[in-house]
C-alpha cells in the first residue's frame, strides 16, 4: 500500500539509527541550542537520494559531509564543494544553493533543514508552509537548447492544482518531454510533492518540470524543502506466470523479438524500464538493408541493389577472424529478409531521405542502407533522428493483440534472472516504479537491454573509460549481467563504443552564453585545423600532427583517442587573432549543432570581440583548460616535456576539449546463430537469448570501432530480434 510520509517524519528513523553517536549532555541546564551529535538526512535530488551528514556541537554545526555521488557529474557533483562552503558559512539551514545545480541544491537544502530540526530536537512535522493562490510562470534549463522550459503553475486553496508547460525545446530531440509531461505532472499534483521520482528515461525533462514547480512554490511564499515529500515504496510482490517468452527491454531489438515470437504463436511478456518504449532505436535514422524484396521492388525494378557476397567478405576481413563467421553470415544475408518480415507483418516503413543510401566507407556500395519514414505524416524530423516511435508502438500493440495472454509493462526495471533449483532460467525479477516487485515466469527469456553505456563501472572495466552519452543511459548492462549470472560469457566487449559526434564534453544549457557564443566554443573544440593533444598531453590527430588519414579527409578518429576525447590547442596569440580577425574558414564551417549546444557561427574573418567571455564560461564548465604549458601539464597530470612537443611557446595556452559523444556500447554476450547465450565452453543456454546491443560484439572485434558501413547496428536489431523471437517461440511450443 502506498502512503505519503513527510521527509521529516521519514528522517526521524534516521535519527534513531544514529542516536548512538549523540553525546548526552544536560542541555536543559545549559543554554545549548543543539544536542551535540551527528545527524543524517536524505532527500531526492536530480537522479539520486542526496545525503547530508552533519556534526553539531551544542552551539553550532561544526562539520558537514555531502553524499551527492549519485547525481550527474556536472552540474550535480560539481556543486558539492560550493554547497559545503555555503553550509559551513550559514547560521541555519538557509543556503542559496548553486545556480545550474538547482535540483541537487534543493535536495541538500531539504536534508539540511531536517538535520537542523533533528539537532534542535524539533518534532517531526507533517505541516508544510502555506502557499498563496495564483498562477506562477517559471523557467528552467532543460535538455533542449533552443529555449529553456517555461511553465505555469497554479496554486489553488494553497495546493498545487495545475502545471502546464507552455514552452520547451526538449521535444525537438524526441519523445522524452512528452513522457515526462504525461507521467510526472499528475504524480506531482497527486502527491503535492516534488520529491517524486523522475521518470526513467526522461530524467532531464522531469528535473526541469520539478524545478519549475519548486520556483513557483518559493514565489507563492512556500519553502520548496517542505514539498519534497517522498512516496513510500510498495513492498508487495506480484507473480505473473505461464508465458512462453519474456522479453527484457522494449527498445528496437526487444520489440522486434516480441513481434517475431508473437507471430510464431507465443504468449509474450515485455518488460521496459523507461516511461516509454523504444529505447535508442526510435532515435535512429535507419538500418542496413541488403536486397530487401520490398526495397528492390520500390527502388530498383525488382533487381538486387548490392553485392551481398562483397559485404560479407569485407566484413570478415574487417574483424580479422572467422570465429563468428556463421553469425556474420546471418547478419549479412538476413538483413534484407528480416526487414521484409517486419514490413510485411508489422507495417514498418522505410522511405525517409529518398530511399536507399550509400555506405559511409565503401564507395561502390551505393545502395546499402535505408531510413525510417519519419513521423506519421512524414513531415517532422528531429535533431537526433526521425521519430518513428509510432512505428514501434504500432508493431508492439499489433503483436500483443495476437495472443490474449500477451502483455507488457513500462516503468518496470528487470533486476535479475530467476532460476529453479537445477540452475535453469525460469523467469525474471523486476521492480515497478512504485516499488512493487514482479516475478515473471516463462519458458524462455530474451535479453534486449541495449548494452552498458549508462554503467560507469562496466565502461571502466570493459573499455577503460566512460564517454559522453547521446544514447540511452537507462541501458546499464542489466542484460549482460543477467546473462553472466546464468553462466554465459561475453564476446568483444572491448569493441569501441559507437561514436559519430564530437562536441565539448559539458554542454552549457543555461543562458550564461548566447546560442551563438556557445557555437563559437563548440567550433573551437571540433575544428580540425589546429594542433591537438590527447588527455595524456601527446600529439594527436590533425594535419600538423600524426595520425592523419589524408585520403579520406578524416583527420581525427576520436573513438580511438584515450578516454574518447582530446584537446584543440590555442596559444594566447591565436586567441588574440580570433578576437581581432575572427575564426578561420574551417572553424567558421564547423558542425556545431549536434547534441545540443550552439547557434550560428560568424563568417570567417568577423572579429570575435567576446572570445574571452566565451572561453571563461568554457573554463567554468571544465570544457577549457587555461595556463602555461607547466600549469596545463599539472592539470592533465601529464609529462610537461611531452606536452611541449605541441605547446612549443612560453606563453598562455587555451586547450578546448573535444569529446566523442556515444550512441551506445557494442560488445556484449556471446551468442550463436540462434541468438542463444553461450557459456565459456561454447555450449548454449537453451532458453536464454541475447539480441541488439546486448550481443552485438559477435559482429565485431575488440579494440576496433564497430563495423562502419552504415546502419549495421539497427540491422542487427532486426536480424537478431527475428531469430531470437522465432527460436524462443519454437522452444516453448516444443
Ligand atoms: C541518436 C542515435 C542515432 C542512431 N542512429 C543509428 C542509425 O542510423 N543506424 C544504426 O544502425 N544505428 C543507429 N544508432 C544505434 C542504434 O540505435 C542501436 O544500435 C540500436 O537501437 C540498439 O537497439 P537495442 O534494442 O539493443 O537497444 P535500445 O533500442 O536502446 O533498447 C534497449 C531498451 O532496454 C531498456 N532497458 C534497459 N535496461 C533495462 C532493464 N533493466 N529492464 C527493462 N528494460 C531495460 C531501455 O529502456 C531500452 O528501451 C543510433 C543511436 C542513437 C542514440
Amino acid at each position: 500500500m502506498k502512503k505519503a510520509v513527510t521527509l521529516l517524519a521519514a528522517l526521524s528513523l534516521t535519527l534513531t539509527a544514529c542516536s548512538n553517536t549523540t553525546t548526552t549532555t544536560d542541555s536543559a541546564a545549559t543554554d545549548a541550542k543543539y544536542t551535540a551529535g551527528t545527524y543524517t538526512a536524505s532527500a531526492k535530488g536530480h537522479s539520486s537520494d542526496v545525503t547530508v551528514t552533519a556534526e553539531f556541537s551544542e552551539s553550532k554545526l561544526e562539520s558537514v559531509e555531502l553524499d551527492v555521488s549519485g547525481e550527474t557529474e556536472n552540474p550535480g557533483q560539481a556543486a558539492k564543494e560550493e554547497l559545503v562552503e555555503q553550509i559551513l558559512n550559514a547560521e541555519d539551514s538557509n543556503i542559496d544553493g548553486v545556480s545550474g545545480a538547482t535540483e541537487t541544491s534543493s535536495a541538500v537544502k531539504a536534508a539540511l533543514k531536517s538535520v537542523y530540526a533533528q539537532a534542535s530536537g524539533e518534532e517531526a512535522s507533517e505541516s508544510t508552509s502555506s502557499l498563496t493562490d495564483g498562477t506562477y510562470t517559471e523557467t528552467a534549463a532543460s535538455f533542449g537548447f533552443m529555449t529553456n522550459m517555461t511553465g505555469d503553475v497554479t496554486i489553488k486553496d494553497g495546493k498545487i492544482s495545475d502545471i502546464t508547460i507552455t514552452e520547451e525545446s526538449d521535444s525537438l530531440t524526441g519523445q522524452w518531454f512528452s513522457t515526462a509531461e504525461k507521467l510526472l505532472i499528475p504524480r506531482i499534483i497527486e502527491s503535492q510533492s516534488i520529491g517524486v521520482d523522475s521518470v526513467t528515461g526522461a530524467t532531464t525533462s522531469s528535473g526541469a518540470i520539478k524545478n519549475i514547480v519548486s520556483q513557483a512554490i518559493e514565489e507563492a511564499g512556500g519553502d520548496p524543502a517542505d514539498y519534497r515529500t517522498e512516496t513510500e515504496k510498495s513492498t508487495e510482490t506480484v507473480k505473473k506466470e505461464g508465458y512462453d517468452v519474456i522479453v527484457v527491454g522494449l527498445g528496437g531489438s526487444g520489440i522486434l523479438s516480441y513481434c517475431a515470437a508473437a507471430q510464431a504463436g507465443a504468449s509474450v511478456f515485455g518488460i521496459e524500464a523507461a516511461g516509454e518504449i523504444g529505447g535508442n532505436s526510435i532515435s535512429t535514422y535507419g538500418p542496413m538493408a541488403l536486397n530487401s524484396e520490398n526495397l528492390k521492388e520500390k527502388y530498383n525494378n525488382g533487381e538486387d541493389y548490392i553485392n551481398a557476397d562483397d559485404v560479407y567478405n569485407t566484413w570478415i576481413e574487417y574483424v580479422g577472424s572467422e570465429e563468428k563467421a556463421d553469425v556474420i553470415h546471418e547478419a549479412v544475408y538476413n538483413s534484407g529478409s528480416a526487414l521484409d518480415f517486419y514490413m510485411d507483418n508489422f507495417d514498418f516503413s522505410f522511405d525517409g531521405l529518398g530511399g536507399l543510401l550509400g555506405s559511409f566507407v565503401v564507395p561502390e556500395w551505393t545502395q546499402e542502407w535505408t531510413v525510417y519514414t519519419a513521423d506519421e505524416d512524414n513531415t517532422k524530423w528531429y535533431v537526433l533522428g526521425p521519430d518513428h516511435l509510432y512505428q514501434y508502438q504500432n508493431a508492439l500493440n499489433k503483436a500483443k493483440a495476437m495472443n490474449e495472454n500477451s502483455d507488457y509493462m513500462t516503468e518496470l526495471t528487470a533486476t535479475e534472472l530467476l532460476f529453479d533449483e537445477d540452475g535453469n532460467v525460469t523467469g525474471v525479477k523486476a521492480e515497478y516504479y512504485d516499488g512493487t516487485t514482479y516475478e515473471i515466469y516463462g519458458k524462455s527469456v530474451i535479453l534486449a537491454t541495449g548494452g552498458f553505456l549508462g554503467n560507469d563501472e562496466m565502461m571502466e572495466e570493459y573499455l577503460g573509460s566512460t564517454v559522453s552519452t547521446i544514447g540511452d543511459t537507462v541501458n546499464k548492462g542489466a542484460g549482460i549481467q543477467m546473462g553472466l549470472s546464468a553462466g554465459g560469457t561475453t564476446y568483444a566487449t572491448g569493441t569501441l563504443p559507437m561514436i559519430h559526434i564530437s562536441q565539448v564534453p559539458n554542454l552549457i544549457r543555461t543562458d550564461e552564453l548566447t546560442a551563438d557564443q556557445k557555437a563559437i566554443l563548440s567550433a573551437l573544440a571540433v575544428t580540425t585545423d589546429v594542433p591537438m593533444v590527447t588527455v595524456n598531453g601527446e600529439p594527436w590527430g590533425n594535419a600538423n600532427q600524426s595520425g592523419t588519414d589524408e585520403e579520406s579527409g578524416i583527420t581525427v578518429e576520436i573513438a580511438y583517442a584515450p578516454e574518447y576525447k582530446y584537446y584543440t590547442v590555442y596559444s594566447a596569440s591565436d586567441i588574440e587573432k580570433i578576437k581581432t580577425e575572427g575564426l578561420s574558414e574551417t572553424q567558421s564551417k564547423a558542425e556545431v549543432a549536434f547534441v545540443g549546444q550552439g547557434g550560428t557561427l560568424p563568417a570567417a574573418g568577423t572579429a570575435v570581440s567576446d572570445i574571452e567571455e566565451i572561453l571563461n564560461a568554457g573554463v567554468t564548465y571544465d570544457d577549457v583548460l587555461v595556463g602555461t604549458p607547466e600549469e596545463i601539464a599539472s592539470k592533465l597530470n601529464c609529462d610537461v616535456n611531452t606536452l611541449k612537443e605541441t605547446l612549443t611557446e612560453d606563453t598562455t595556452y587555451y586547450l578546448v576539449c573535444c569529446a566523442g559523444w556515444s550512441y551506445g556500447t557494442v560488445g556484449g554476450l556471446d551468442v550463436d546463430v540462434n541468438m542463444n547465450v553461450l557459456k565459456e565452453d561454447g555450449t548454449p543456454i537453451e532458453n536464454l537469448f541475447a539480441v541488439g546491443q546486448d550481443s552485438e560484439g559477435v559482429c565485431n572485434t575488440d579494440g576496433e570501432a564497430y563495423t562502419p558501413w552504415g546502419g549495421q547496428a539497427q540491422s542487427w536489431t532486426f536480424v537478431s530480434g527475428q531469430t531470437a523471437g522465432t527460436k524462443a517461440a519454437e522452444l516453448a511450443q516444443n
